[in-house]
């Protein structure tokens, strides 16, 4: 079981989020296939620390953006994003 820490309503399960993705820079749309796997599926293990996006979906219904070691799973909070 995952904590998310929501910057509205502190640390909950990660069932009650949806993922919304890394927040990287990502190849040209036109790169080749093993460009975009490597971009996708192998991450940087030089920076275990990966910037994401998640949605609270079961909580306020917010965006919100962390910071995630992939080694642990830990989750730091960085900004609430908006309340669409
Ligand atoms: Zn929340």
């Amino acid at each position: 079981m995952l904590l998310i820490p929501c910057p509205h309503c502190g640390e909950r399960d990660e069932s009650e989020f949806n993922y919304g993705g890394r927040v990287a820079d990502f190849p040209e749309l036109q790169a080749d296939m093993s460009t975009w796997h490597r971009a996708i599926h192998l991450p940087d293990v030089n920076d275990p620390i990966v910037n994401e996006v998640w949605f609270h979906a079961s909580g306020c219904e917010c965006w919100i953006q962390v910071n995630r070691d992939i080694r642990t799973h830990e989750f730091q909070p960085i900004d609430k994003l908006d309340h669409s």
